[in-house]
């Protein structure tokens, strides 16, 4: 005696549910691309977090770099130069 169709229908229904679960989880995943515009990661936002930025690096270095643009206005080439030896040393230790 061969009980046949049983633990088929079984296997089906539950690799269903796993599918449909799968899908809920990719509904309620949001996802941003970074507001940097030389980076536009792809990000998850997490629920409560309002981020622009897919990492605080990279926020801080647009906020860094709007700050060199109105101090470019203001005084030229010494300042610009110290600004970007310090960016240069961050990029390594990412
Ligand atoms: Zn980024």
């Amino acid at each position: 005696m061969m009980r046949s169709s049983g633990s088929g229908t079984f296997f089906m229904a539950r690799h269903m549910l796993f599918a449909t679960a799968l899908a809920e989880v990719a509904r309620s995943i949001r996802f941003k691309t970074c507001k940097r515009k030389d980076c536009q990661m792809p990000f998850a936002i997490e629920s409560g977090h309002k981020r622009d930025y897919h990492t605080p690096y990279c926020g801080h270095l647009v906020s860094l770099r709007k700050e060199r643009a109105t101090e470019k206005r203001k005084k030229r080439a010494e300042k610009r130069k110290r600004t970007q030896r310090i960016l240069a040393v961050k990029r390594h230790t990412l």
